[in-house]
């Protein structure tokens, strides 16, 4: 067993460091408080080469492995979890599908705006109805071949919690909609069409410069072409997007934690108590000792499903352990982190407050840890 990152592999592991700490350290705090959409953090990702890391190069990706993308996600959720997450749904929900299970003309359409950052891919899976139950979908799309030449889907219903779906950079949104009596299939959206409606974005406890919104469509018609991949295997499909996205959903919970520890450290030698530094506190040093360990051992389980990934091996049970462990570490982590800082982890000033914020969502997003559970009871045959 290999524990050592290839060259390329630190290459871009470092590159991901600097870009974090000298492009979005200095914003962080600032677009979370303005709720601002970071137009010009991701146009920086797309010149560097980062909004298509898992991509071929033949599409404009980097033609990195899973393992190279879940550093890059690491690093930026330890600054700041919204241009992570918009990183990570982007690549690995907006863009997987289109790449996995799209036609040779959908990926030369769409492929190289994603991967250049140009355009952002959304996945609209989620509805009122249907959240950990994702096969009761009930948005539906009628086949319409009345008209001359090729069919139009006409689509009806609403898509919820949708990240990425309204900014001025949207592509599309892939979603899953009914196309026949217990048929869910996947259709691309692109954002514009007559019909389709992107309501105003949530307000949220955290990823406050991220994009979150409600979907609605109302009679929305896209060419029959705009089908992705096979008809009927709509909710296989994105299942198995989702399974690739927990890896990045895990180093992004390994990135908050990390990000957690590395302020509560730096600030225990600082803030003084009873004449000495916090950190010299038995109580204090176990909590970062606890704390570091638990890190790396989520690092080396999100790690082993990216490895696993790129074997083509079925990493379905690795990627719902490393979620599951990996978000209730990120939440743990942020609330100690925040202890440590006293009444000042308590300020927005201090990036922990936003860490603490941040890290909730990492428990539900992706399917939520009871789902994870029933993931991992199922690998094991309970
Ligand atoms: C900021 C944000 C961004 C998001 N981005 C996207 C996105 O881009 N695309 C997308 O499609 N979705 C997205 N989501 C949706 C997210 O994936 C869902 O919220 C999540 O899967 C949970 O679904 P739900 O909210 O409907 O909760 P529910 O499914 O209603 O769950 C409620 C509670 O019941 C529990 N529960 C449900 N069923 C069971 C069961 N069988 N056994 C035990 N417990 C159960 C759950 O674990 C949870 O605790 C996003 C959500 C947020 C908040």
């Amino acid at each position: 067993m290999n524990f050592d990152l290839t060259d390329e592999q630190d290459d871009i592991q470092r590159l991901a460091r600097d870009f974090a700490v000298g492009e979005v350290a200095p914003i962080a705090e600032e677009i979370d408080r303005e709720k601002r959409f970071p137009y010009e953090v991701i146009a920086k990702l797309g010149e560097l080469g980062l909004m298509g890391i898992p991509y071929p190069e033949q599409y404009g990706g980097a033609g990195a492995d899973t393992l190279s993308y879940a550093l890059v996600v690491e690093q930026l959720a330890r600054i700041d979890s919204s241009v992570a997450i918009t990183l990570a749904a982007h690549t690995s929900l907006g863009t997987w599908p289109l790449y996995a299970f799209g036609s040779e003309a959908q990926k030369v359409e769409w492929m190289p705006k994603l991967t250049a950052g140009e355009r952002l891919g959304a996945f609209g899976l989620t509805e009122p109805e249907a959240g950990s139950d994702a096969g009761n979908t009930r948005t539906r799309a009628k086949l319409d071949t009345s008209g001359t030449g090729d069919g139009e889907w006409v689509i009806d219903g609403a898509k919820q919690f949708i990240t990425n779906s309204g900014t001025d950079i949207s592509g599309f949104v892939a979603i899953t909609a009914l196309t026949g009596a217990g048929e869910i299939s996947n259709l691309i959206v692109p954002n514009g069409t007559p019909g389709y409606a992107v309501g105003e974005p949530y307000r949220k406890m955290g990823w406050n410069a991220s994009d979150t919104r409600p979907l609605a469509f109302d009679g929305a018609r896209v060419p029959e072409e705009n089908l992705l991949g096979v008809r009927g295997q709509g909710l296989h499909q994105f299942l198995r997007t989702l399974d690739g996205g927990r890896i990045s959903v895990s180093a992004m919970s390994v990135g908050v934690a990390q990000g957690a520890l590395d302020e509560a450290l730096k600030y225990a030698k600082q803030r003084r108590a009873f004449g000495k530094p916090i950190s010299s506190f038995q109580a204090i040093q176990t909590k970062l000792a606890d704390l570091s360990a638990e890190i790396e051992a989520a690092r080396l389980l999100t790690y082993k499903a990216a490895l696993e990934k790129d074997a083509g091996r079925d990493f379905t049970l690795t990627a719902a352990q490393a979620k599951l462990k990996t978000g209730r570490l990120a939440v743990r982590a942020t609330e100690e982190a925040v202890q440590i800082h006293g009444g000042y982890g308590f300020i927005e000033e201090y990036p922990v407050c936003r860490f603490y914020r941040d890290a909730k969502i990492l428990t539900i997003g992706e399917g939520t840890d009871e789902v994870q559970q029933m993931v991992i009871a199922r690998a094991l045959g309970a």
